[in-house]
């Protein structure tokens, strides 16, 4: 029996997201990886290999640092957790972290026992005596001022200790790999280079240049995603079982949750890449375990979330069935997806968009991928809970009937929407009938999504 010990930031996303632009996300995302790394933590536990070491078997996910207790007493614990949240807030001082410490025989085993303590820091800067509010978090006190921005935007902000931070890691403003700071971005740059036929590209370096990369006439728009695995807990236990029995022992949870991720990620992006294409379009804000958050141009983003969700279980499956582990049930990934205008607050999307994910959960109840989505420049910024989630099997069986719909004109789309949702089945066949959509209306009405529901849907999908 051992102790784990896992430090990690709370709600990294919320974190990430907190400056306005993608300057300062990139110098967050950079930091997190500085401070969480495999690499700065073995150099961390230097002079502590008595007491504690890194735990290899967890993997490494960006804001999370997993422990191995080698002495159990409480004493020893506690020094352990000072000294590593007392590194992480000396350079995540805007976030805020939790400990947890569980038991068991392995890591897998841990993860999947009992809480045996939990504590929480709240971020440091929250200790700074309050005063003019900074800039670009709108969070926390500002602390320094400081000139920002390229050539002719560059101006004086005042800036948190946090937000001063990011504005140190952001690197140049570049969007290719070479001269990138470790973090997601470089590492789908990278993902993206080691593929066939191995294409060098670069990233957009703001919201706008990623919505320009979308359809030329109607460029404005973004999709926010944000997927995270479904049941994976469970699939812990069942691989332990196995493994208790001498079954799939060379199965990897934290490797093959890793694989699938990225493996799925990279076929999503190359979906929505033209041939032609010189930028990803996308902007990976976080990728860890088995949660993706990114943006893309909008009308990508049906195909986007298709494809991830799809592959993810697909690749998991192999890794389990080379395992000989193709007896246990393989677990699916669910997205939360919402459409905004690229200058409305990436925060607030994403917010939005965590908000989604959890009712596609609860809906499907984590038993089958499902996504739920919102259209704030249509709905309106405030959660709208009525719009049943879309499970990807049913996506995937009406996807023919979508791309013909979406073919027709906006107007021709909201009038049988208005009538789908106000009119008798009668008038709603008749003017389908007359516009000749009726054959396409009735295997809608037939079909998994409503009418209603499938205009939505198709008011930002990709035509040919
Ligand atoms: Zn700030």
């Amino acid at each position: 029996m051992s102790l784990y010990l896992d430090i990690g930031v709370v709600r990294i996303q919320s974190w990430l997201s907190r400056a306005p632009h993608l300057r300062g996300r990139r110098g967050a995302s950079a930091m997190i990886r500085k401070a969480t790394g495999p690499a700065a933590i073995d150099e961390l536990l230097t002079g502590w290999q008595d007491i504690v070491k890194r735990c290899t078997e967890a993997g490494h996910v960006d804001g999370v640092v997993p422990l191995v207790m080698r002495s159990e007493e409480p004493e020893a614990v506690s020094r352990v957790e000072d000294h590593v949240t007392t590194h992480l807030r000396s350079l995540l001082p805007g976030a805020s972290l939790r400990t947890k410490l569980r038991a068991g025989k392995d890591w897998l085993e841990a993860q999947n026992g009992p809480l045996r303590a939990e504590h929480e820091w709240p971020a440091v800067v929250a200790e700074w005596p309050p005063g003019k509010q900074c800039d670009w978090c709108r969070t926390w006190p500002a602390s320094r001022q400081r000139m920002v921005g390229a050539k002719e935007k560059r101006e004086l902000k005042s800036l948190c200790p946090d937000c001063l931070l990011r504005e140190d890691h952001a690197g140049y403003s570049t969007s290719r790999r070479q001269e990138m700071a470790p973090g997601t971005e470089r590492d789908l740059l990278k993902g993206w280079e080691n593929r066939p036929p191995q294409r060098p590209m670069a990233v957009p370096d703001t919201s706008q240049v990623l919505a320009e990369l979308g359809e030329r006439r109607d460029n404005t728009h973004l999709a926010t995603v944000y997927a995270d695995g479904n049941a994976i807990g469970g699939l812990g236990d069942e691989v332990r079982e196995a493994q208790d029995r001498g079954r799939g022992t060379t199965f990897k949870l934290p490797a093959s949750i890793e694989h699938a991720t990225w493996s799925a990620l990279l076929d999503a992006v190359e979906t929505i890449t033209d041939d032609d294409a010189t930028m990803l379009p996308v902007i990976a804000h976080l990728v860890g375990g088995d949660d993706v958050l990114v943006s893309v141009p909008a009308h990508r983003a049906w195909a986007f979330a298709h494809t991830l969700q799809t592959r993810f279980s697909e690749y998991l499956g192999a890794r389990l069935a080379e395992a000989d582990l193709a007896g246990i049930t393989t677990p699916t990934i669910s997205t939360g997806v919402v459409f905004h205008h690229h200058k409305s607050p990436l925060s607030s999307a994403i917010d939005l968009a965590e908000e989604h994910l959890k009712r596609a959960k609860k809906e499907h109840r984590g038993l089958t991928a499902a996504l739920a989505w919102q259209d704030v420049t249509h709905d309106g910024p405030l959660p709208v809970h009525d719009r049943p989630s879309v499970s990807v099997k049913d996506l995937a069986a009406s996807w023919p009937e979508l791309s013909r719909l979406a073919d027709c004109g906006g107007s021709a789309r909201a009038n049988l929407a208005a009538l789908a949702r106000d009119g008798g089945h009668a008038e709603l066949m008749r003017h389908a009938k007359r516009i000749g959509l009726d054959e396409l209306v009735r295997r809608l009405i037939d079909g998994p999504v409503s009418l209603e529901h499938a205009v939505g849907m198709t008011r930002w999908w990709r035509t040919a």
